[in-house]
């Protein structure tokens, strides 16, 4: 293994804006805390909420080392995780050569996933399960409806809830979409683009969709609440169109909905249920139940590109970046 250096490069931030503000710069190597791991990151995730630090939709300080989470091999340790161990974790401060992980956040990568797929797929496969199964706790039969369906959380989860016997039905604002997302598991589509809520009555026959996953945010909040269905759960867990206003609570009593606004890292907070999890979404993807689509592999240098493409609504499944 090639000694770790003394630099490295990473995209900070200095300021918020647009994709334009982040930096490829050269930056130190972090040094390691007690129960740390220093991860080679071979890729790096790219998620929506990585624009909303950049944008300052959430507060960060600045330099910010963009990034949470990312997948390789362990170079140095001050833990029990030998070095050469694949890992896979969601943390702070990803889009580097190099971060310095809290032992206790990194999951083994199992041998029959690549670095890449277990990138590709945790931070987002671990969203899209703990809310099928902790959020709404989604039961065979049931309605569900995914907003943005052919997106990186959108196509995992109408996966995942075909593969757990829901009636799934998806939103997203192109046919080709629309198409793909079919493809993965949603029976039925709606281009968002039409009425949805008229489309949802006429599919449910009138009965509404019983767990609605909505990462869009802002542009879909008001419409969840006309077509969700009596007692059901809206998982609110975006702001792709911008932030959802604030509300009056007495609104969710015409229907007795279960509103929730989830974070993973809440679910996966203590390491069993990281485990649990993390094991369930990689047996997921091994044994072929679900499939993870990657759209394209970004150089770190070319990270602001990744970043323009995801806000442009072009992209499906997944963005990495690559260090190499
Ligand atoms: P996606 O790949 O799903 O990209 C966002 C999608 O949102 C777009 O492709 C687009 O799909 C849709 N969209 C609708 N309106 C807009 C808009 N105005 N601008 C841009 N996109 C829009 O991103 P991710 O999978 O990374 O994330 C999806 C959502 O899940 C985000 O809101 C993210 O913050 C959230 N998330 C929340 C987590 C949590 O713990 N709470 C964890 C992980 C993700 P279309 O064109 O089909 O409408």
């Amino acid at each position: 293994m090639a000694p770790v250096p003394q630099t490295m490069k990473a995209i900070q931030i200095s300021q918020t804006g647009g994709p334009e503000v982040l930096q490829h710069k050269d930056i130190p190597v972090p040094t390691l805390s007690r129960n740390q791991i220093l991860v080679k990151n071979d890729f790096i995730g790219v998620n929506f909420i990585d624009t909303y630090f950049r944008t300052g939709l959430y507060p960060a300080q600045f330099p910010l080392t963009l990034g949470r989470e990312a997948a390789g091999t362990v170079v140095a340790s001050q833990s029990d995780v030998p070095v050469g161990t694949r890992v896979a974790y969601m943390g702070n401060a990803t889009y580097a050569q190099y971060s310095a992980v809290d032992a206790a956040n990194a999951v083994k990568v199992p041998e029959k996933l690549t670095t890449e797929q277990a990138a590709a797929v945790y931070l987002q496969g671990l969203t899209a399960w703990t809310f099928i199964r902790e959020a709404a706790n989604v039961q065979p039969g049931q309605w569900t409806l995914v907003h943005a369906a052919a997106g990186g959380v959108g196509l995992l989860l109408v996966q995942m809830l075909r593969s757990v016997g829901a009636k799934v039905i998806g939103t997203a604002s192109t046919q080709e979409k629309c198409e793909l997302a079919k493809k993965n598991g949603a029976e039925w589509t709606i281009n968002s683009g039409d009425d949805v809520v008229a489309k949802v009555k006429e599919i449910t026959g009138g009965h509404g969709v019983d767990a609605i996953f909505d990462g869009i945010g802002k542009a879909t909040f008001d419409a969840d609440l006309e077509m969700i269905a009596m007692k059901g759960h809206l998982v609110s867990f975006g702001n792709a169109s911008g932030a959802v206003a604030p509300l009056s609570i007495l609104r969710l009593g015409a229907k007795n909905v279960k509103l929730m606004r989830p974070v993973v890292n809440g679910y996966v907070a203590e390491r069993k249920d990281l485990e649990k999890y993390s094991n369930e979404l990689f047996e997921l993807v091994t044994s072929g139940k679900i499939n993870v689509a990657i759209h394209d592999v970004y150089p770190l240098s070319e990270a602001a590109r990744a970043h323009v493409d995801i806000e442009s609504r072009k992209t499906t499944g997944k963005l990495l970046i690559s260090c190499e």
